[in-house]
Parts: structure tokens; C-alpha cells; sequence
């Protein structure tokens, strides 16, 4: 209803004296002329009126013919449905009546002695009906406050500081239904809201599962007094969906388990005869064999290698899919990584007239720390890639750092690109390019086909370290792979990394592989090292034993780590080959053994294993073994160690005491050079490695030839470079082999292979 003049309200006026009800009447319809006015004499015939219905405002006398005083006003309102507003008329003297009629509801009350008064009368309507008005605007919104909190899914609980229930909606007595909750009774737990948590309350009820609520609490105001409001939400099903969740998530981590443990053990059960196979190839492509037999060889070596590849791919892979993946935090010497990365190219056959570019950014920082092992893969992986898929044309490798937001001195992101002029992928091929077993331009010889893990190893490895791998690629045209690591700047060298000089054998095994030097047989007057082999399987045991007898070792042998434990103890042994699953005593058991006897504290025992998890290797290094050789391994390989861990049994003794490099002959060509100019200091560098690389074939042809002239003067030639540069081991070595060629004697066994491995050492001497 509008208040106002032009408000039109409606009234039921109810009265039985005739002059009373006329005055009444035609003040209304004085105050209000568009007013609607209906009368009653007696209650039954307005309780009737009242419930037919609803009036703006009921005018009611107490006095009526059937009925009187108080009982009128309570009678009318029970049956006064519509609950139309009453008004009271007061008899003078019984004011106190209508003051009782208005505490019990009653919208207010007007003395019937200044009925006359028109101007008063019509303005304590007036007032009623307004404020009857506000009143009913204020019930409207209260009603749809209500309507919105009572069809909240929450509960929500307003309480005094007490934990006093002042209101409740639906959802929340509905959901605490047990407790019986309503207004004025305790709410059972009070969560604090200075905690901003959420606590949770656990109703106990018959059903099997109790019903979790969770209880978030927030300061608020009720009747304008401090207040907490309480929301209440149902927790039960997520809960319950949390705890499948979590069931399923133990399920899935023991079938992953499961299947962790089944690929190391099935990786052990094939490296085994593996490593029978690839050995018995080695020793047979050493002995005369026809060419048709030489081509039966190669096939099997290409299909072992290949095989071998897939198991470690597929370890690889799943490792990383459990989460098993561990990776280095180390410093290393990113030249030196790039180095090692391309010392597996440069023996490849290049059939193809594929150019190879590297371009290292000069702003490159050195030294950085990250998992080199791991880059290192995921290089070889692309660059690997690259060569086999380009036919003609070029392959760059390309490493410079990257912009990006983080502080310079904290991450050293750093780019690898592989970009080839290659055949390119399709569009429709590049969306499954990182998923496991995807290949394309299968247009390659069979023996080039892999096994499709390599980018997909790649991708996930690039990602565990925090960084990316894309490709953009256009058909024909070629394909880029974009390597981006976020590595750490390095200032100073670690000394026991790999990298370093003192671990450069370690990291060449472990990073450029069998592709070594061949440091040659033991060195002419040597003592031949004594070997104690303890390894059970009878075709791994003859293989090690072929190998090493082609080395030139002596040999010791056990079949249980007992028997190995019963022949150190009455021969003296320069070196153990430890298998780690052996009858009676396994390798493990035995390293400790021999570990408590004071003359091998320090010997070399190298645990020889197909088990290849880092948690395997750490079970040996935990027991005391110096190296793992993994099976199977190559002759190359097993050379390689011993020549590590046994230098003096394959070096000449006066020439491998000396330093590597003469500082002062390196302090004077810097002088001449300039300290400061860098470039100009590689360059001078490289020209010498590429003299070393002519210098190398030159002698390998005159040797062959046993032209013994032409090495003598190739050698006094290299000799001058190799003494200006300051390499003074290699030097000695030229000179003393230069000598003993003037003495007539028959050049060295393993010349050749012996400068390559000073060269090498060099290299990283310089770097
Ligand atoms: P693999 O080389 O063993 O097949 P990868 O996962 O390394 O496995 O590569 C998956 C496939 O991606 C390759 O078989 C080839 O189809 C495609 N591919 C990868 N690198 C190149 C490239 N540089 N040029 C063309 N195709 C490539």
C-alpha cells in the first residue's frame, strides 16, 4: 500500500453504537476518499468479514454485543486469518486493556472519548497504517533474507560468544539433525575464528559412515550486539571421494611398484645373457673370420647393442613415469659437456655429406650447476637424431644463455638448439611427437631405426630439471629442437666433480662412454696387474677372463664370494671385478669382508651388474666397492677402468709422473698472446688440435706402412708444436718415442692410442 493522499486503503470498522460508527466512517472517508470502508456490529459478523478478506486496517471496538472487553481482541485475532493490523478503540478508564490488547499484537489503540476529534483520530491512522507499512516491508525482506539463507546448501548458525544459538537456518538443523538444534540451545563445538581454519565435527549417528561437517567461523553482529556466524558444510562426500581417492592413488603407487621391481628384474634377467652375448661378440669379431662371417657379426652386435639400448630406454622411462628419476646438483663445465657430448660423434662413419656446426655463445659462463648426465643424454638424443634423419645438408648445435625474469646470479637458464636441414615432420605428426614409440620418416636404413623412447625420455628429463623441449619443423626443410634449462651459475670449480682434472677418467667413462682413447696394453717392463674376478655364471666368468687376458692381466678367480674372500687373502691383488649376486656370499657381503682386511682398504673392487637403479648402486658403493661396471660392457670399457684404476701397470713410469701441462711455457704464450684476449687464445687452440688431428693420421698411415723416416720427422715436428703449446707429459712421450726410433728399436705397442689419450687430457687441461 502507498501511503499518501492518493492512497486508497481498505478498512473494516467494527462497532455497534450507529453514531460512533457514523463519526468513524466519515473521518476515514474524510482522511482517505478513495478509501474502501466495510462495517460489523458484532464480532461473529466481522471475525466472517476479517476471514474473507484482508483489510489495511481493522477499527475494533471492544465492546460488541457478543462479546466484551480483552476476550474480544483475542477471540478477533485468532480467527483473523488474513492478519489484517487491528486497531483498538479504548473506553476511558480502561486504557489499560487496549495497552494489554497492543502487547499482545494489536497494531495500536485510540480513545473512543476524542472519537470527535476528527483531526486526531484521522492522524493516529494514519501513522498506524504507515508504520503497519514499514513493518510489512521489513517481514517482505526479512522473508527473502530468510528465503535465501533457508535455501542455502550450508548450514549457517548465528551464536553469542557463549556458543548460544540466536539463529539457525534450515540446512543447519537439517544437517546437525541428532543434536536437535534450534534457537537458544549450545552449539556443540566453537571453531576460534582468529584461525581462519576449518574444524571439523563428526555427527554420530546409526549410520555407518558418520556424517563430517565442517565448521569456518567469522565474527559478526546480531541485534547489534558482537556475534560469531557459523557456516556449516556437508563433508561427508568429499571425504569420502578423498578417501577413494587416496585408496586408488595406493593401488595405483603399489602396482607402479609392482612394476618398478618387474622391469629391474626382468632389465637384471636379460643384461645377464646380454652380457654373454655382446662379450662372446667382442672376443669373436677379434679372432680371423671370413667376410661372410665378419657381416653374421656386425648383425648380431648391431641387434644386442640395439636391445640393449631398448631395456635402457624403457628403464629409463619408466623410472621417470614412478618418480624414481634422480637427479644431480652438480657443478660442471658446461665446454667440457659439450665436449664430451660431441667426442661420441666424431667417430661415426659420415657416409652422408652432412656438415656439423657448433656455436657456443662467448657470453657463456663456464662453470654452472645442474645434472650433466642428464643433459648430456637429452643432447645426444637430439643431435643423434639429427644426423640420422638428414641425408645432406647441415646439423648446428647452438648454446647461449636466455633471457628470463629470475635474478641472474640465482638461475642461468641456458639454450640448446639442434637445428638440421633434414626431411622435416608433418603437422599432424609433431602433436604425438613426445609420446613414447611416435615415429615418422621411417625412410632410413634399418640398422639407424630406434626404438621411438628417446624424445619422449627427453621431454620428461627436460622437464624434471625445470625446463622445456620444443620443436618447429617444416617439411623439407628441417626441424629445430629447443632444449631450455634453467641452470645455476657456478663460480667456483668443484674439485670433485667429474669434470674436474683429477676425476677426468671417471667422467669420460661415465660420459663419453667406450668411444676412449685405447690407453694400450701394459706397458712393456711392466708387472701385469693381478686381477681377482669373483663371478659365478660360467660364460660371464670366461668372457671377463678372455678380455682381460687380451689386456695382458693376471688372473685370479672365484665363483662365491667366499672363495674370493679365501684367494685375496693368500695372493696380493691390484684390482677386484666383484659380481654382486654370487652363491653362499654375494658380492656385497664379500666387498665388506675385504674391506676389514687392512691390505685392500683401498684396492679398487669393481662391482660388476646388470642391476642398474641408483638405488642398486648405492648398495654397492654403500659396501665398500670403488666403481659400478655395469653388464654388459665392452672390452673398450673393462680396458678403459683398469687403465684408470691401475695407471702404473699402463703408463711408461717416467712419463706419467709429469704434470699434463708446463705453466710457465703456458704463462709465456698468454704473454705474447695477450692475457686478455680470449678469442685470440682459443683460436691459437684449436689450431693446435687440428695440427694434432693431422699429425695423428699422417702417423697411423706412416706407421702402417712402417715407414719409420717419415714418423721420425712427423714426430720432431709435432714435437716442436706439442713444446710450444706447454704439454710436457705428450711432449716427453714424442721425444722419448723419437729416441728410441733413433736407437732402431720397433715403435711402441699402442703409440697412437696413448698420444690421443694425452691429447685428450690436454684438452681438458686447457679448458
Ligand atoms: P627414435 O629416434 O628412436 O625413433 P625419438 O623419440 O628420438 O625416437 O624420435 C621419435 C621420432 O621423431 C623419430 O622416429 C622421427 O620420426 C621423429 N624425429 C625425431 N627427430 C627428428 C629429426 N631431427 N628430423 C626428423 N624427424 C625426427
Amino acid at each position: 500500500m502507498t501511503i499518501g493522499a492518493e492512497a486508497n486503503p481498505s478498512f473494516l470498522v467494527v462497532e455497534d453504537n450507529p453514531q460512533d460508527l457514523g463519526i468513524v466512517t466519515q473521518t476515514l472517508k474524510q482522511y482517505f476518499p478513495h478509501s474502501k470502508v466495510s462495517t460489523a456490529q458484532r464480532l461473529s459478523e466481522a471475525v466472517q468479514l476479517a476471514q474473507s478478506e484482508c483489510f489495511d486496517l481493522i477499527l475494533l471496538d471492544l465492546n460488541l454485543p457478543d462479546s466484551r472487553g480483552l476476550d474480544t481482541f483475542t477471540q478477533f485475532k485468532i480467527a483473523n486469518l488474513n492478519e489484517s493490523p487491528i486497531f483498538i478503540f479504548s473506553v476511558f478508564g480502561n486504557e489499560s486493556v487496549a495497552a494489554e490488547a497492543v502487547a499482545a499484537g494489536a497494531a495500536d489503540f485510540y480513545p473512543k472519548d476524542y472519537l470527535t476529534d476528527s483531526v486526531l483520530m484521522g492522524r493516529a491512522i494514519k501513522n498506524t497504517l504507515e508504520r503497519q507499512s514499514i513493518l510489512q516491508s521489513l517481514r517482505n525482506s526479512e522473508q527473502k533474507l530468510r528465503g535465501i539463507l533457508d535455501s542455502s546448501p550450508d548450514g549457517i548458525v548465528v551464536t553469542d560468544f557463549k556458543g548460544t544459538i540466536l539463529f539457525l537456518n534450515t540446512a543447519a538443523t537439517l544437517l546437525l539433525k541428532s543434536l536437535s538444534l534450534k534457537v537458544g540451545s549450545v552449539f556443540p563445538t566453537l571453531p576460534n575464528p582468529n584461525d581462519k581454519k576449518q574444524i571439523t565435527l563428526k555427527e554420530e549417528t546409526d549410520s555407518i559412515d558418520p556424517k563430517i561437517i565442517s565448521v569456518v567461523s567469522a565474527y559478526s553482529y546480531w541485534d547489534n550486539t558482537p556475534a560469531y556466524c557459523l557456516t556449516l558444510h556437508d563433508f561427508s562426500h568429499r571425504q569420502k571421494m578423498i578417501d577413494e581417492l587416496i585408496l586408488a592413488q595406493r593401488v595405483a603407487d603399489k602396482s607402479n611398484q609392482t612394476k618398478t621391481t618387474f622391469l629391474a628384474n626382468i632389465s637384471h634377467e636379460i643384461r645377464t645373457p646380454l652380457n654373454g652375448i655382446m662379450g662372446a661378440i667382442t672376443l669373436l669379431s677379434d679372432t680371423p673370420l671370413s667376410r661372410e662371417q665378419k657381416d653374421y657379426v656386425n648383425t648380431i652386435n648391431h641387434s644386442s647393442d640395439f636391445l640393449l639400448a631398448l631395456i635402457n630406454d624403457l628403464l629409463d622411462l619408466s623410472k621417470i613415469e614412478v618418480g624414481k628419476t634422480h637427479l644431480e646438483t652438480t657443478s660442471f663445465n658446461l665446454n667440457e659437456l659439450i665436449q664430451c657430448v660431441l667426442d661420441q660423434f666424431a667417430e661415426r662413419p659420415n657416409k652422408k655429406s652432412v656438415t656439423f656446426k657448433l656455436i657456443m655463445d662467448p657470453n657463456l659462463s663456464a662453470w654452472v650447476v645442474g645434472d650433466p648426465w642428464r643433459i648430456r643424454q637429452i643432447l645426444t638424443n637430439l643431435l643423434s637424431n639429427a644426423f640420422k634423419f638428414t641425408q645432406a645438408g647441415n646439423v648446428t648445435l647452438s648454446v647461449s644463455p636466455y633471457a628470463d625474469s629470475h635474478d641472474p646470479k640465482e638461475c642461468y637458464p641456458i639454450a640448446f638448439e639442434v637445428k638440421d636441414t633434414g626431411p622435416g615432420m608433418s603437422p599432424c605428426f609433431l602433436p604425438s611427437l613426445f609420446t613414447p614409440f611416435s615415429q615418422e620418416n621411417l625412410d632410413i636404413s634399418k640398422t639407424e631405426r630406434g626404438s621411438g623412447l628417446g624424445l619422449a625420455i627427453s621431454k620428461r628429463l627436460a622437464d624434471l630439471m625445470g625446463g622445456s623441449l620444443n620443436a618447429i619443423t617444416k617439411i623439407g626443410l628441417g626441424s629445430t629442437f629447443t632444449l631450455k634449462i634453467p641452470l645455476k651459475p657456478s663460480v667456483e670449480p668443484n674439485p670433485n666433480n667429474f669434470y674436474s682434472k683429477a676425476n677426468k677418467a671417471p667422467l669420460l667413462s661415465k660420459l663419453a662412454g667406450p668411444s676412449l682413447p685405447n690407453p694400450g696394453v701394459v706397458g712393456k717392463g711392466k708387472r701385469p696387474p693381478m686381477v681377482l674376478v669373483a663371478e659365478d655364471h660360467p660364460i660371464n666368468q670366461k668372457l671377463v677372463v678372455t678380455m682381460l687376458e687380451k689386456i695382458g692381466c693376471r688372473i685370479l678367480l672365484a665363483q662365491t664370494g667366499i672363495e674370493a674372500l679365501s684367494q685375496a687373502a693368500h695372493t696380493a691383488v691390484d684390482l677386484v671385478l666383484m659380481d654382486c649376486q654370487m652363491p653362499e656370499m654375494d658380492g656385497l657381503e664379500a666387498t665388506r669382508k675385504l674391506r676389514e682386511l687392512s691390505q685392500y682398504k683401498t684396492t679398487p673392487i669393481i662391482a660388476m651388474t646388470a642391476f642398474v637403479f641408483s638405488e642398486d648402486i648405492q648398495h654397492c658403493l654403500d659396501a665398500g666397492m670403488t666403481e659400478v661396471l655395469k653388464k654388459p660392457f665392452k672390452k673398450t670399457e673393462l680396458e678403459e677402468l683398469l687403465h684408470r684404476w691401475l695407471p702404473t701397470h699402463f703408463k711408461s713410469d717416467s712419463i706419467s709422473t709429469l704434470p699434463t701441462l708446463d705453466d710457465e711455457m703456458v704463462k709465456q704464450w698468454k704473454e705474447v698472446i695477450g692475457h686478455e684476449d680470449l678469442s685470440f687464445q682459443k683460436e691459437f687452440i684449436h689450431l693446435f688440435f687440428s695440427t694434432s688431428q693431422d699429425f695423428l693420421s699422417e702417423a697411423a698411415s706412416a706407421i702402417q706402412e712402417k715407414d719409420k723416416k717419415t714418423v721420425q720427422h712427423l714426430l720432431h715436428r709435432f714435437k716442436g708444436s706439442t713444446g710450444h703449446i706447454g704439454a710436457l707429459r705428450l711432449t716427453a712421450l714424442l721425444e722419448e718415442t723419437e729416441l728410441s726410433l733413433l736407437k732402431d728399436s720397433d715403435l711402441p705397442e699402442g703409440f697412437i692410442p696413448r698420444v690421443q689419450f694425452e691429447l685428450e687430457e690436454l684438452k681438458t687441461a686447457l679448458n
